[in-house]
């Protein structure tokens, strides 16, 4: 090589890697999420071959964990935020008590001091923010009142996290470690240990209370000054350069000027920005970059492990394991059900939450630097972090499989559990005929009873029109649909819907795509909606497939996959603007081509 580049070779080795493996880890369908790891695994230190900066690479991790956290604030608002505080504040409480306890509990059983076991325990205590929104992504369960009590829970635990790093240096000599020493000191994260304890506890809120204040004073006015201004130059890349600056730059400021955790800074600058519609729609699209970086956080964490590790510590990792994964799904279960939420919750707030990443990764170091944590501690931390993220998607699997048997229990003991996953705006009272009210994770939502009708999938600008048409023409037909607020449309024009991502197998076998006579697609996105069309041939050979797209290409892709007729929007909207200058219908030249043309 001509010159060293470290960044570029960590970036490419990185993702190039995780391609593959990821690509593999597909194959055999395990999730792609372990490949990633594999590949870390691959350019870490601790198996020969190419190396990887791990510095930048946890840089870039981070990164990750920014956008992330800005694009769940995109979905989130203050009052989502506020509606689920009732539970996610005692719950992550609790939870994190519960896990302090039992990870201490280890270390003392180790043969530890109180501050390692202090510090263990609270690492093992603290979920992925990258993990758990992959999770909920995955399964489109960010905007469901499940996801929201689960993200409620991880803000308040990242929360306490901020709190525990701020704390930590200045009672390290009272927990038997090492003073604070300035190699630890961040910034203004770190505060003299001569405040005492309610000194440094007072400071730090009153930082995080600043942050939160200036960001809803200021940056609410601010923020979207600075959108609509640049949205007036007309300049699309400026205004996806404005939306990325005020995320990244957001979030650093809250990190280095008020000691809160980046991912907490880059939530608040989604969720003000979400409060525009205009800012939202534009924001949304310049995210891809977050999925890239999300891969990379898996590609850090596998780097840091040592595989040989698992040989030479094998019963503590098995235990460290176990409270990760038994421990704190256990407790944050039973605080769920105590609050009286629907047992579907309480197992998916479990699941969500059964593993531990970047906070602890940050923890522990810190407990080592401080002479508080043995080395040992840092390893099974490590270990316990790759093996419950590994574990992950089969903690989900788990709780589909566990549901019925647990639900058949409930119903002999208790009273039935009352089924309401669609979330608050669905009011309670109103009888609709709602078939599944499942977002495709626990377990297959019922079947209509409905043949020969048409099965409409979306209900957003599209969809709503068709299903309109539709009502007025009593032709029957469903709808499915994965957004809560569509959902809850849905159920005030009181038509029969299968809630859930259509891409979802199960979910679109609830529809009775055998049986159907039509099938309309009206969702934007044209690789969910051939794979679809894919299953709907395969079901029913005879089935009528009218799909929407918003290019040739897609035209072409959806055509190719079985779809009859392919309606492509932009055409329709050039269509109506020569309608409407000529006053008649337009004569389309051949080559633009009649939106039927097979
Ligand atoms: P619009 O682009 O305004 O017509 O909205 C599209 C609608 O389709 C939105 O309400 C989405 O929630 C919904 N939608 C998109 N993808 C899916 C999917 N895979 N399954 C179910 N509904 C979907």
């Amino acid at each position: 090589m001509p010159h060293d580049t470290p960044l570029i070779a960590t970036i490419v080795a990185g993702l190039g890697l995780a391609f593959v493996f990821g690509a593999l880890a597909n194959r055999f369908r395990i999730p792609p999420l372990v490949g990633y790891l594999v590949a870390g695994v691959l350019v870490g230190p601790n198996t020969p071959g190419f190396v990887a900066d791990a510095g930048l690479a946890n840089e870039l991790a981070e990164i990750g964990v920014i956008l992330l956290m800005f694009g769940v604030g995109l979905h989130f608002s203050l009052k989502d935020l506020l509606s689920v505080r009732a539970i996610a504040v005692p719950g992550a409480i609790v939870q994190i008590g519960f896990a302090t306890a039992l990870g201490a509990g280890l270390a003392w059983m180790l043969g530890w001091s109180m501050g390692a076991g202090l510090v263990f325990g609270l690492a093992l205590s603290v979920a992925s923010t990258v993990v758990l929104l992959r999770a909920l992504q995955e399964r489109r369960l960010i905007e469901s009142e499940r996801g929201r009590i689960a993200v409620g829970w991880l803000i308040v635990e990242d929360l306490a996290m901020v709190l525990a790093l701020v704390l930590l240096p200045a009672l390290a000599g009272v927990l038997g470690g090492q003073e604070q020493t300035d190699a630890h000191a961040s910034g203004l994260l770190s505060l003299p240990a001569s405040y005492g304890i309610w000194g440094v506890v007072g400071i730090t809120l009153a930082k995080v209370a600043a942050f939160v204040v200036v960001m809803l004073v200021v940056g609410r006015r601010v923020i979207p000054w600075i959108l609509h201004y640049v949205a007036h130059t007309g300049s699309r890349e400026l205004f996806r350069l404005a939306v990325l600056a005020i995320a990244l730059g957001v979030a650093f400021g809250a990190a280095k000027l008020f000691g809160v955790s980046l991912a907490l800074g880059a939530f608040f600058a989604g969720m003000i920005m979400s409060e525009s519609e205009l800012s939202h729609r534009a924001a949304e699209e310049s995210l891809p970059l977050r999925d890239a970086f999300s891969v990379l956080f898996f590609v850090s964490v596998g780097m840091l492990f040592d595989p040989f590790s698992l040989i030479s510590n094998g019963w503590p990792i098995l235990a460290t394991l176990a409270i990760i994964v038994i421990g704190k799904s256990l407790a944050a279960f039973v605080i769920v059900i105590a609050f009286g939420h629907p047992l579907a919750t309480a197992l998916m707030i479990s699941a969500s939450l059964a593993q531990i990443g970047e906070f602890s990764f940050i923890l522990a170091e810190l407990g080592v630097g401080l002479k508080l944590l043995p080395e040992q501690g840092r390893d099974l931390i490590l270990a316990g972090a790759i093996l419950s993220i590994v574990l992950n998607p089969l903690m989900f699997l788990a709780i589909d499989w566990m549901k019925p048997w647990l639900e058949t229990r409930a119903a002999r003991t208790a009273p039935p559990v009352e089924a309401k996953p669609v979330g608050p705006a669905t009011e309670p009272g109103q009888v609709a005929s709602v078939v599944a009210t499942t977002n495709g994770e626990d377990g297959p939502p019922p079947r209509t009873s409905l043949t020969n009708h048409a099965i409409l999938i979306g209900y957003g600008r599209v969809g709503s029109l068709v299903g309109a048409s539709l009502k007025e023409a009593t032709l029957p037909f469903l709808v499915i649909e994965d957004a809560d607020k569509t959902l809850a449309r849905l159920k005030a024009d009181g038509i029969e819907t299968v809630s859930g991502n259509a891409a979802n197998a199960e979910v679109f076998a609830a529809a009775n795509p055998e049986g159907a006579k039509r099938l309309i697609l009206a969702i934007p996105n044209a690789f969910e909606a051939g794979q679809i069309v894919m299953r709907a041939r395969a079901a029913n050979p005879g089935i009528n497939v009218i799909a929407r797209a918003h290019s040739d290409a897609e035209v072409e892709h959806l055509k190719g996959l079985g779809a009859d007729t392919v309606i492509m929007g932009e055409r329709e909207i050039a269509r109506g603007i020569v309608e409407e200058v000529f006053g008649q219908k337009p004569m389309l030249r051949p080559e633009a081509g009649e939106p039927s043309a097979a």
